[in-house]
């Protein structure tokens, strides 16, 4: 089995070395990842510059670094590997990317583009403190979920998030919630103003969700789709006239 390895904290993170090193008691391994960190860019791709593909081996393992964002490793990655790649991995992402992080989280992204391009797709985040994860206890619920996911070859796009000391593994479904949103202002010390904005959640966690399942000491696995279509709001726009209401209706 051949294993493409792709991240968006950076090709020097701890994090995609712990992965490599249990999917390597899969297949056959190659990292591709970004010369630096691209957190949060979603799937965005470079379009106005070159990239470049340069080889860092890294604990001996086969890896490339890339001037550009996770979706643009894995479309190199895949690229540069002539022989069929069969599943991408991503991660193990520094922080979770729980509910609305999926919009916005490269880790993802990088799973997201692999499906794009016919392969598997699988992301691995774990939660951040302080200190640094300690893989040691991390790395067996990565094989554990290896072993459940990769023989089931019709899940094609994985969200998997991995508490500290976790206690079982659940099937999850995305978590949705409001934003408060707000902003709030600092000044840096030259005195000028800058802005941060919160992103805390309004609504409770609701049950079944992968934020649920890691908040009582879960592996969350989420099956996701590239398809954002609102199938109700599409079937009870068909029914309605295309033409424009009248103002008055407004
Ligand atoms: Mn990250």
């Amino acid at each position: 089995m051949r294993i493409l390895i792709a991240n968006d904290d950076g090709i020097y993170s701890p994090g995609i070395l712990a992965l490599a090193e249990v999917a390597s008691e899969f297949g056959e391994v190659r990292i591709v990842a970004p010369d630096v960190e691209q957190s949060s860019m979603g799937h965005a791709i470079t379009a106005s510059r070159p990239l470049m593909y340069r080889p860092t081996p890294i604990n001996n393992f086969d890896a490339y670094r890339v001037n550009g964002t996770p979706a643009d490793c894995v479309a190199l990655g895949l690229f540069h590997w002539q022989e069929k790649v069969d599943v991408v991995l991503s991660g193990i992402n520094l922080g979770t990317n729980l509910g609305n992080s999926a919009w916005h989280s490269g880790t993802l992204a990088a799973a997201k583009q692999a499906v794009l391009f016919g392969c598997r797709g699988i992301a691995f985040s774990t939660p951040v403190t302080r200190d640094e994860p300690d893989f040691s206890t991390i790395k067996p619920f990565v094989k554990q979920t290896l072993e459940l996911l990769l023989p089931q070859k019709d899940l094609t796009l994985l969200n998997v998030n991995i508490p500290v000391n976790a206690q079982g593994i659940k099937w999850t479904r995305q978590s949705v919630r409001h934003y408060d949103g707000k902003v709030v202002p600092f000044n840096d010390p030259m005195g000028r103003e800058h802005f941060w904005f919160t992103v805390i959640p309004v609504e409770e966690t609701e049950e079944d969700t992968d934020r649920y399942a890691l908040a009582q000491g879960y592996v969350s696995i989420t099956p996701l789709r590239l398809d954002l279509t609102n199938e109700e709001e599409l079937a009870r726009a068909l029914n309605r006239d295309l033409q424009p209401q009248s103002n008055k209706t407004l």
